[in-house]
């Protein structure tokens, strides 16, 4: 029935009862039905608007439903679309994550968006009802962390970890730059996200946090994706956050604070010294550390190994590329693969090139 229907059948019964209550004047009657239909109405409008947030799934066109599964004990993890931003994806592609503790949830990487934010959170609440007790994000890019706008819009008291430098150069300008590329990206779905919800609690590496009997220990041994990555491990279930230091199945962007020999090293040293239930990385799937930490790093050691002898060889990387890319044929489905693996090459080749200056920097 529609509601036009509804409401007509309503007033029909609301005019009858009152009419026969003999005490009022025609107005008077008009006036009651009036408001009990307004009554109705809203009552109408809650239910529908509960039901929106209940059952409607977070939908992406071709990318598909996206909602968070168990992960890991009392970990969920919603794996976003593994490709770069754009509009069908809305500017959503990471990794965010759920932890819920007695009395509450804490949300690592809620997304890129205001918009994203707010059906992210919508599945959060398919999760668990408990209120988000804090937030971690893992660095300065802004499909990571500009969703944290939605999670204060609703908990505006809630404490948001980063690392210290991510918050210091996000203020500084970074978030900008970022708000321009996603804004760019999605043709204008960055719409609410500003002023952007920075985060509030600043971290160093080696730091412990305990929220609510959930305990995290958060690392940033060396520059590597970014200066400003924070590798969280969640102690209670033995579980690693990585960050964008680890990528799988697609290629994103290193930048002019990233460091490829630092990544390398940064992934050796998490693989010879750790030995979680599970490893997440910043886009991809989340898995057994072997699985998730080997197809990137490997990639990674292909470009510094062709690189380095490319570079001894006084060759420019683009005369290097084709070939790099043909060792490289195992990951051509990657997302970016083409674009960005001989950006990466070239990356990698100007590093050699500023270690062998600080080098001889050292030696005089
Ligand atoms: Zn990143």
């Amino acid at each position: 029935m529609n509601r036009t229907l509804i409401y007509s059948v309503m007033t029909l019964s609301l005019l009858t009862n009152i009419y026969a209550d003999e005490n009022l004047n025609p107005a008077q009657i008009m006036q009651e039905t009036l408001a009990k239909m307004q009554a109705v109405a809203q009552m109408s409008d809650k239910s529908q608007k509960n039901n929106d947030t209940n059952t409607s799934d977070f939908t992406l066109g071709k990318y598909g439903t996206f909602k968070f599964e168990k992960a890991n004990d009392n970990v969920y993890i919603m794996h976003g679309p593994v490709v770069g931003p754009n509009k069908e994806n809305e500017g959503f592609m990471n990794n965010p994550a759920v932890i819920e503790s007695e009395h509450g949830l804490i949300v690592i990487d809620p997304g890129g968006n205001y918009n994203v934010g707010k059906k992210v959170l919508a599945e959060i609440e398919k999760v668990s009802t408990k209120p988000i007790i804090a937030v971690f994000n893992t660095h300065k890019h802004g499909d990571h962390w500009f969703a944290n706008k939605a999670i204060v819009e609703k908990y505006p008291k809630v404490d948001i970890y980063a690392h210290e430098h991510m918050i210091k150069v996000s203020k500084e300008g970074e978030a900008d730059v970022w708000y321009g590329i996603l804004n760019r990206a999605t043709k204008g779905n960055l719409e609410g996200t500003k002023e952007f919800a920075f985060p509030t609690k600043p971290l160093v590496d080696g730091d412990s946090i305990e929220v609510d009997g959930q305990k995290f220990v958060v690392g940033h041994p060396k520059v590597a994706h970014t200066d400003t990555d924070l590798l969280i491990t969640h102690i209670n279930s033995n579980t690693l956050f990585l960050a964008d230091n680890l990528m799988k199945g697609r290629l994103g962007s290193f930048d002019e604070s990233s460091s490829i020999f630092g990544n390398i090293e940064l992934l050796e040293q998490i693989k010879k010294d750790t030995n979680y239930t599970l490893y997440v990385p910043g886009h991809g799937i989340s898995g057994k550390k072997d699985e998730t930490i080997d197809p990137f790093l490997n990639y990674l050691k292909v470009l510094v190994e062709e690189g380095q002898k490319a570079y001894d060889d006084d060759k420019e990387s683009y005369e290097i590329k084709d070939e790099v890319l043909k060792k490289l044929e195992w990951m051509k489905d990657w997302d970016a693969f083409e674009r960005n693996a001989p950006a990466h090459l070239n990356k990698a080749m100007l590093e050699m090139g500023e270690r062998e200056l600080d080098a001889q920097e050292d030696e005089e």
